[in-house]
């Protein structure tokens, strides 16, 4: 059987918000089977309990956010990422603050975190969400879709008429029972033009925005030091953010996500419209030589 896995140990880590620029401490604790993911917002005597799930999601201007009872937290698809990524179910994060903290802006080190902690299995069938047919959102030009796909495979493809995001890869397609979403989708960072940057911060954005956590774009050239961690890391973190947004479906998908200039808010109308087309079952996996997914194969060979 394909175990459900939480973390072994408490930790925690504190950072800034990238659109508040305000300092953030999470607190992973390890949690039950069936629990999923649920973020609480403290805000001094009070804990709200927020599920990491499509219902919850309210703004997705800019990033992802949760919101219940009226208190919000934003920009976690990162963190939803690096969670999906390391294959946990249940993990419960206390968050001190509105936003998730962006740390070097990809999702690296939430899963340095999450397997500082590490990683236990617990005595539990893990459970998949395993699309049964397509379904495709449409907002101009954009798309997003699934297909059912013996496996997990993300394909994306950006449009960015820009000279600097025309010097590199606008596609990639990465099957993950070939490729470690660890090694290959983890480090990428998010981006932006230093020219929006600047009205961004004009209106109260990107506050917490800099050359340490996002790739700053100039008129020709990228600006951080060092240049880029990958040839695509464009697109690879619009990867790295829908696998976040599609894990609030609450569990690790077995099937394919297309994306064309897709973002926070048609991913959002995807997972909605895939609850309400019901185009998926609920499965679980008994012997793990079947599981088509290898880097939840792959690390549980790292624990053994
Ligand atoms: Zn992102």
């Amino acid at each position: 059987m394909l175990s459900q896995r939480t973390i072994r140990n408490k930790i925690t880590a504190s950072g800034v918000g990238l659109h508040s620029g305000k300092k953030v401490t999470l607190t992973f604790h390890p949690a039950d089977v069936n629990t999923g993911i649920i973020f609480r917002r403290i805000e001094g005597d009070k804990v709200i309990e927020i599920p990491a799930l499509a219902k919850y999601v309210g703004d997705t201007t800019l990033s992802t956010s949760l919101e219940k009872d009226g208190y919000k937290i934003s920009t976690i698809e990162h963190l939803l990422s690096a969670i999906a990524g390391t294959g946990v179910d249940n993990c419960v994060i206390d968050c001190d603050g509105p936003e998730i903290p962006v740390m070097d802006g990809s999702s690296t080190e939430f899963v340095f975190l999450i397997q500082s902690a590490g990683i236990m299995e617990q005595d539990a069938a893990k459970k998949f969400i395993y699309v049964t047919k397509s379904v495709q959102v449409n907002r101009e030009d954009a798309v997003a879709r699934i297909n059912p796909y013996e496996g997990f495979r993300v394909t994306f493809t950006v449009d960015f008429d820009h000279p600097v995001y025309k010097k590199y890869p606008q596609s990639a397609s990465i099957d993950f029972s070939q490729t470690s979403f660890i090694r290959e989708v983890s480090r990428a960072r998010t981006f932006g033009l230093m020219s929006d940057l600047e009205k961004l911060k004009a209106n109260n954005l990107a506050l917490g925005a800099n050359i340490d956590n996002a790739i700053g774009i100039g008129d020709d050239e990228v600006l951080n030091e060092g240049g880029l961690r990958f040839s695509d890391e464009f697109v690879k973190h619009k990867m790295l953010d829908a696998i976040g947004d599609l894990y609030l479906l609450g569990h690790n998908l077995i099937g394919e996500f297309f994306g064309f200039k897709s973002g926070h808010a048609l991913n959002n109308e995807l997972l909605r419209k895939i609850e309400k087309d019901k185009a998926y079952k609920i499965i679980e996996i008994d012997e793990i030589k079947d599981a088509p997914i290898n880097y939840l194969k792959a690390m549980s060979e790292e624990l053994a």
